[in-house]
């Protein structure tokens, strides 16, 4: 039998407290340790997962190396880890659900009345387990996404009830909830974590670890107080305060002393404190850097920064280790026009296109791509961004008028984006683009070439339309070329312009591989090319 140790990250009193950066940053410190961790999300929504989500509900879609549409806390495990997940370590209820409904309809439950207990919950562990049977990480920390109290997280709570009984001190729970500033009395209110944990007490969990965000500093008095109403050891509440920048959470929560708490509880051995060098390094180049250097970001979500979080992250991550501060401009596509783009992107050192779906905003889209192309402004086009590269290139150097990709336009005659050939027989829609991590070749002498700096690379894609190859010839003639190809389908992966300062459209997204201690290569290239020096 594995001997894999389960955490489990609940939350109580508000939402969006930073479980997720809580998860990351506690295996963050365990992996410093030497332990082999990895982190789950289990959602509690019906949809299967959420590539069908529009971003305005649920933020990005995260996608992994194996092609799972998972949620963007994903993301967050991947940047602090820098460890792959899978399609393992999200998971929904209406996955859960879906596999429940199939066994029963494949007649495995035979004579059985399938109920939520035990079925559901039985899955729903199954899904949890699995991580360290098939995985034999050392610890799995699995994060229950929603509020404890909300009807639809009760089964996973249920879950973790069972799992705590049968695993005894190889399970734990770690409950994050908020200390509020009454700023009129001056003063921390507590009351809203004793009730939050005895509505987990209610459903038969105790918590191990009480993680307290908070804006002011927690004075003893405050711990010990939380620490009687809530049964747990003094050492065992740890303050979360607010802090400038998400990747200062692990040396905070490592001060608290959270993962030897955590690994205590687990009886597992804590070794030495980790000196965390790398990351420390990283940090140390965030704060100390002085100049600034502007990005535009051109997207349709920019209502949301959460649509574009990867891309943000990566900006982030590339222009630190140029010793840059980034700061970034969130520029309405739908706003741009022939007439103002000069004045929205004034002053950008470099300009990002954004992914996107359907034709909303695309005509700023391509607005903004010309401006920069003419303007010799660095350019970086991901995914949708790319394809406006093309079709903007198309009608303006090629003078195809009315080149489109067929997406927006499935009657253009010049389908420059085209759909993908085994797309076309597509009916569902989730879960059936070009998902998941793919080859591409990169021609030597070319932008992408120099930033990677290797031939064969493998990058994460999420798309159904591609660069139509019966126009290639026409384009490399035209000053646009194709830097890298899929070597096994020929699909065009990136589209440069040699003669432009800086100019790549890339098929894939870069953002989702750029981690703190691995910027991307694209990235740390595009940021450079927009420093200018
Ligand atoms: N809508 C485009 C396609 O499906 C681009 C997708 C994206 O930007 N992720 O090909």
């Amino acid at each position: 039998m594995s001997d894999t140790r389960y955490v489990f990250v609940t939350g109580g009193v508000a939402s969006s407290l930073g479980k997720g950066i809580i998860s990351a940053s506690l295996a963050k410190l365990l992996q410093s340790r030497g332990y082999s961790v990895t982190i789950q999300k289990l959602d509690p929504y019906l949809n299967v997962d959420p590539g069908t989500l529009n971003p305005y509900e649920h933020g990005e879609c995260y996608v992994t190396e194996d092609g799972a549409e998972t949620d963007l806390d994903l993301g967050h495990y991947e940047r602090f880890l820098n460890v792959p997940t899978s399609q393992a370590n999200n998971v929904t209820t209406g996955r859960i659900y879906q596999n429940v409904i199939n066994k029963e309809r494949k007649g495995d439950y035979l004579g059985k009345t399938v109920q939520i207990i035990p079925h559901i919950t039985d899955e729903i562990k199954r899904n949890i387990k699995l991580l360290g049977t098939k995985h034999k990480f050392d610890v799995v920390i699995t994060e229950i996404g929603g509020t404890v109290g909300d009807i639809e997280s009760l089964p996973y709570i249920e879950a973790v009830r069972q799992m705590k009984w049968e695993l005894g001190h190889r399970a734990i729970v770690v409950h994050l909830t908020l200390v509020p500033f009454l700023s009129a009395s001056g003063e921390l209110k507590t009351k809203p974590t004793q009730h939050s944990v005895k509505q987990l007490l209610e459903t038969g969990v105790q918590p191990d670890v009480l993680v307290l965000r908070t804006e002011k500093e927690l004075s003893n008095d405050i711990r010990k107080k939380v620490a009687l109403f809530c049964n747990v050891d003094r050492k065992s509440v740890i303050q979360s305060i607010d802090v400038k920048t998400i990747y200062q959470v692990p040396v905070k929560m490592q001060e608290e002393g959270l993962d030897e708490t955590v690994l205590e509880k687990l009886h597992l051995p804590a070794g030495e404190k980790p000196a965390l060098k790398d990351w420390k390094g990283f940090l140390n180049k965030l704060e100390k850097a002085t100049k600034t250097v502007t990005i535009g970001l051109v997207g349709k979500y920019v209502e949301l920064a959460d649509a574009y979080k990867s891309i943000i992250e990566a900006l982030i991550h590339a222009a630190t280790y140029n010793d840059r501060k980034v700061k970034i401009e969130l520029i309405h596509s739908e706003e741009l026009t022939p007439e103002n783009v000069a004045n929205k992107l004034k002053g950008l050192d470099g300009v990002l296109v954004a992914p996107g779906f359907g034709h909303r905003g695309i005509d700023g889209k391509l607005v903004a791509v010309k401006h920069v192309r003419e303007n010799n402004i660095p350019f970086l086009g991901i995914c949708l961004g790319m394809q406006c590269a093309v079709i903007e290139y198309a009608r303006n150097v090629l003078k195809l008028d009315d080149a489109n990709s067929r997406e927006m336009d499935h009657t253009s005659k010049n389908p420059v984006i085209d759909l993908m050939e085994d797309q076309k027989n597509v009916t569902d829609m989730g879960g059936t683009m070009r998902l998941g991590a793919y080859d591409c070749e990169l021609q030597k002498s070319t932008n992408s070439y120099k930033a990677y700096n290797m031939v064969t690379v493998k990058e994460r894609h999420r798309h159904r339309y591609e660069f139509n190859n019966e126009y290639l010839e026409a384009y490399e003639k035209a000053g646009m070329k194709a830097a890298g190809c899929n070597p096994d389908t020929g699909l065009v992966e990136i589209m440069e312009i040699p003669k432009h300062k800086w100019f790549v459209g890339v098929q894939f997204h870069p953002e989702y591989s750029s981690t703190v201690l691995k910027p991307h290569p694209i990235f740390m290239a595009f940021i450079k090319a927009a420093i200018n020096e």
